[in-house]
């Protein structure tokens, strides 16, 4: 009876608000807007309630529904799981019948001309994909939030926030303003790509000039505990940092309201995360502050304003339209994430973010992705790209083999673009900037959205050299053969050596859980020794010897284990071709095996000169040409 009286106040709340609207005569077809109204009674246990009121509804049996995905998020999402109380009525507050016909799917057979749909969302958790309400926020990323009308994509949308001054709120979005506290969608796809984050986030802008005049505001909103002096001190720091962005591409993109906004949220109840949009990007960062975490944050915000360009509107085929009732797969995540990744942190060196010595520890990680991880030796960026409606935020029970059949297209698509531009630079004299800048002014800027083959047709055009677009096409990218990262590197006076030679190695630790939250194995026997909790890499040591997720290591050389350090201990005083003597249990009772250990394969690279060697003048002038700041 509650929810019912609450539900009638909303509507004749919302019937109010738009009374004016409704008067005119509305002119057929997809212009005639739906409108939304939102609204935080009960924001202290991490609810909304929605209101969608539909004039001119679709003929027939109507249907609304959630999403199960989001647009820069390859896995399905069941969004409709956190929907409830969903009902609906008639303008005098009549109520219609509403069958659930999917989880996520709602229909009203017999209906008047306007429908209004209601429902309470539930949300506690922020990050790029979800929604998170509570007292002091309301963070919202559309698919998660907000039901559609389906058949009515391309009308126009609405927003009304309600609550506004009751919380003490102000609205950060991408979304037109349209006075008030309404906004405004021209779509749905446009709606689902403009999350909303109502808090009392602080502020600080500046404006960029492109080559032709035009001017563009950057924002910077962030909700945290920092103090206004610090978040302009951080803007400082952005601003320089989308200025070498800027660079790299000869000018900003037209942004579509003249502003790009960075939305950040900065508190440890946040999950690390970050979300490319068209005129804005949703960055959240478990700290309590930004200050004293510069340089951490920084990295984020250099890879998704990146995404402005690259993704957002140098877009690839398989994402347009973007498909909101299941997740989408994508070949190029190599080029639209790998490429972004490359070039977030090396902006980051050219912007004097990152000394060279810090710029060369992410360059192992790169170079230990392509050449050291069991499936970038076996499979193409291509095929790890498709693989991302697994692995992108994608959540399994049951435990998946990804430590043998997944690495990150994020670092391997960003070794590709290493060894890219160093080759173009060391073979061709040419710069991976100048080709991104092509394909930029051939596909992004005009919005036609790309395939590989004409990324490669690009790079032949640039290079005057089909066949070398060609080679590398089918070897590094649809195949997974590897570039010659040691004597690339060693272009600009970086070293790639082993990270720990003569080290004895049996394989990484047992307990390493990556981002796809992989399910964890269980053994009754875990009290008395050290689990194997996670998939065991393979042609590892452990894995020769048979060992596997579930088992438990009892002992190692006669000594009681009970702990990874216990373990590590063990093995750190062998030399690699020694054995340990292992006693395990598992469901098929107690046994024991000789692990055969080997030199650690992983790599590290430093500058020669912190290697004690010295850079010549090639190499300096190398480096120098690579990473020095471009803003003129
Ligand atoms: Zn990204």
């Amino acid at each position: 009876m509650k929810k019912l009286l609450l539900l009638l106040a909303l509507c004749v709340f919302t019937i109010a608000v738009f009374a004016q609207r409704r008067h005119k005569r509305y002119t057929a077809g997809p212009a005639t807007p739906i409108y939304y109204t939102v609204s935080f009674p009960n924001a202290v246990h991490h609810e909304a309630e929605i209101m969608i009121t539909v004039p001119q509804a679709p003929r027939g049996p109507l249907r609304f529904r959630m999403s199960r995905s989001s647009p820069g998020r390859y896995a399905t999402h069941e969004f409709g799981k956190n929907v409830y109380n969903v009902s609906a009525f008639t303008d005098k507050g009549t109520m219609l019948t509403v069958k659930q016909v999917d989880g996520d799917i709602y229909e009203i057979p017999i209906h008047p001309s306007t429908v209004n749909i209601s429902y309470t969302l539930f949300g506690n958790w922020v990050d790029g994909t979800y929604a998170g309400i509570d007292a002091g926020q309301a963070h919202l990323n559309m698919p998660a939030t907000f039901m559609w009308v389906v058949g009515a994509e391309r009308r126009p949308v609405k927003f009304r926030f309600t609550d506004l001054d009751k919380h003490n709120w102000k609205v950060s979005t991408q979304l037109k303003y349209e006075g008030g506290n309404t906004y405004s969608a021209p779509d749905l796809q446009y709606l689902m790509d403009s999350p909303v984050a109502l808090s009392a986030y602080k502020q600080t802008s500046w404006d960029i000039t492109n080559p032709n005049g035009r001017r563009q505001r950057i924002n910077l909103h962030v909700y945290s505990d920092d103090s206004q002096q610090a978040i302009e001190s951080f803007g400082k720091m952005v601003h320089k940092l989308t200025l070498e962005e800027q660079a790299v591409f000869g000018e900003l993109p037209l942004y579509d309201n003249g502003e790009y906004t960075f939305m950040a949220n900065v508190h440890p109840s946040v999950n690390g995360d970050g979300m490319e949009h068209r005129n804005c990007t949703v960055i959240t960062d478990p700290f309590y502050k930004i200050e004293g975490n510069e340089k951490a944050a920084l990295g984020t915000f250099a890879h998704e304003y990146f995404h402005s360009w690259n993704v957002e509107r140098l877009r690839p085929k398989s994402l347009q339209p973007f498909d909101f009732t299941h997740s989408n797969q994508s070949s190029e995540l190599w080029f639209a994430e790998g490429f972004t990744q490359y070039y977030g942190e090396m902006l980051l060196t050219r912007a004097g973010f990152y000394t060279a010595d810090d710029y060369a520890q992410v360059l192992g990680l790169v170079v230990n992705a392509a050449l050291n991880t069991p499936a970038a030796k076996k499979y193409s960026p291509v095929q790890m790209s498709n693989y991302a409606v697994f692995a992108d935020a994608g959540v399994s029970v049951d435990a998946v083999n990804n430590s043998n059949i997944f690495t990150s297209y994020y670092l391997y698509g960003a070794a590709t673009a290493l060894a890219l531009d160093l080759r173009l630079r060391s073979e061709f004299n040419l710069t991976l900037d100048d080709y991104m800048r092509q394909v930029w002014l051939t596909y992004g800027k005009t919005e036609k959205p790309y395939t590989i083959q004409m990324l490669q047709l690009a790079l032949a055009r640039y290079t005057k050299e089909p066949a070398f677009a060609s080679d590398f096409f089918k070897e590094f990218i649809y195949g997974a053969d590897k570039n010659n990262y040691e004597g690339l590197l060693a272009n600009a006076g970086f070293l790639m050596r082993k990270a720990q030679p003569g080290a004895a190695w049996a394989g990484p630790p047992f307990n390493s859980v990556g981002r796809s939250r992989a399910g964890q194995s269980h053994s009754a026997a875990a009290a008395e020794g050290l689990l194997i909790a996670t998939t065991v890499v393979e042609n590892t040591p452990v894995y020769k010897a048979g060992l596997d997720a579930g088992d438990v290591i009892l002992q190692a050389d006669g000594q009681p284990i009970t702990n990874q350090a216990d373990w590590d201990s063990i093995i750190n005083t062998k030399k690699p071709g020694e054995k340990v003597k292992v006693k395990y249990n598992n469901r098929m009772g107690v046994s024991e095996v000789d692990i055969i250990l080997e030199e650690n394969p992983v790599y590290q690279v430093v500058t020669f000169e912190r290697a004690g060697q010295t850079l010549n003048k090639e190499q300096e002038a190398f480096r120098d040409a690579w990473l020095r700041s471009k803003i003129k």
